[in-house]
């Protein structure tokens, strides 16, 4: 048997890889490794999930952003992205919108806009869970205070997502400018999970400067963390960011990925992510084929989806927008998959079979 089947065998029955084993099967698995590890990752997603696929509407509620991550389209510096932010009122239509398709998650992304001062964003998350009692909240905003996560907890959020991007501390300052700090993303991970968040992190698939090196880095880093949800996409290039010149990542290495972060925690949730439906045609499938069992539609106002603009030719429309459902729900079920109405929470406890 080959050394990575049996490095995928070690980490399906393990669940743990040394640093040099995940290096050694970064830099050297083949289209028959891909294949084994998507099927034992799928096996394990259809033991925890089922064919499930938990469906989330995905709300953008800002383009303006005060940082300036050097690979995102909508950095501070990028004079040329359009802005707009959401108010309430357009919040909660687009949740009005979204329950009446049945979406149970609402997932309130956006740039790091101080407009959303902590009055603000409490009214918000407060008023969708009055209004709708029976859905989750989930956070997508960026770094804040433990206090300011624990304000949005008490006013009802129930997740947050925070990709930390890299767990390598030199690849992050290769990312983000130095008025940024790894070691405060970090810590921002472990506040969220002290007060009782769901927490969803992650990374972009083959951004510049990832090397197998800095993947093992992330991989060990998520068993640690050990968070609810990781959201792993391939990184796409904008145009007008200082990465304009690299190349974008592919689907083949996220497939790869997404079925070895199956294996190794099998509970997790696991969404098979717009970029990954960019950059491939049929990415969002082949996702749920290699392990995936989230998508995210979009929910927001349909002319604003064009300035959230994260990097280029990104998908808004066809199955990818929440309206779509209907049509989403009968391309999932050719592919043996049923969509599921209701909030979608992680399953952590052991399972007894
Ligand atoms: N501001 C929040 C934060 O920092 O977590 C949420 C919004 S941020 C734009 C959401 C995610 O988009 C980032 O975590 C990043 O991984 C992803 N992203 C940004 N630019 C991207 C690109 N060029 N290609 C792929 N993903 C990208």
């Amino acid at each position: 048997m080959g050394k990575n089947i049996l490095l995928i065998d070690k980490l399906n029955s393990t669940k743990e890889l040394t640093k040099e084993e995940f290096i050694s099967l970064f830099s050297t698995f083949t289209d028959e490794d891909i294949e084994y590890a998507r099927s034992i990752a799928c096996k394990i997603r259809d033991k925890w999930y089922g064919k499930k696929i938990y469906l989330r509407g995905l709300i953008e509620i800002s383009s303006i952003c005060k940082n300036d991550c050097f690979y995102c389209g909508i950095r501070r510096s990028n004079s040329a992205a359009e802005r707009y932010r959401l108010s309430k009122e357009d919040i909660l239509e687009c949740c009005a919108t979204g329950y009446s398709l049945g979406y149970r998650t609402f997932v309130l992304q956006g740039g790091e806009d101080l407009y959303y001062n902590d009055d603000v964003l409490c009214d918000i998350i407060s008023s969708i869970k009055k209004l709708y009692p029976d859905v989750a909240v989930t956070l997508s905003i960026g770094e804040k205070t433990y206090h300011q996560y624990k304000k949005y907890y008490d006013a009802g959020a129930d997740r947050y997502l925070l990709r930390h991007e890299t767990a390598n501390e030199e690849h992050y300052y290769k990312l983000h400018p130095q008025s940024m700090s790894f070691t405060n993303r970090i810590e921002c991970l472990y506040n969220l999970k002290k007060i009782g968040y769901q927490v969803g992190t992650g990374f972009m698939v083959e951004s510049p400067y990832q090397t197998p090196e800095t993947l093992a880095e992330d991989f060990i880093f998520l068993k640690e963390l050990n968070p609810d949800m990781v959201g792993i996409g391939p990184y796409i290039v904008h145009h007008s960011t200082p990465f304009a010149n690299e190349q974008s990542g592919t689907s083949r290495t996220t497939l790869f990925l997404l079925s070895l972060i199956r294996i190794m925690l099998p509970y997790v949730l696991l969404p098979a992510t717009t970029s990954l439906g960019t950059i491939d045609n049929d990415g969002q499938i082949k996702g749920f084929l290699s392990g995936a069992n989230v998508m995210m539609p979009n929910l927001s106002p349909v002319n604003v989806r064009k300035k959230y603009l994260l990097y280029d030719n990104k998908l808004c429309s066809g199955n990818e927008a929440a309206e779509f459902k209907s049509s989403l729900c009968k391309k999932l079920k050719t592919f043996g998959f049923e969509v599921l109405d209701s909030r979608g929470d992680v399953k952590k406890e052991p399972l007894h079979n």
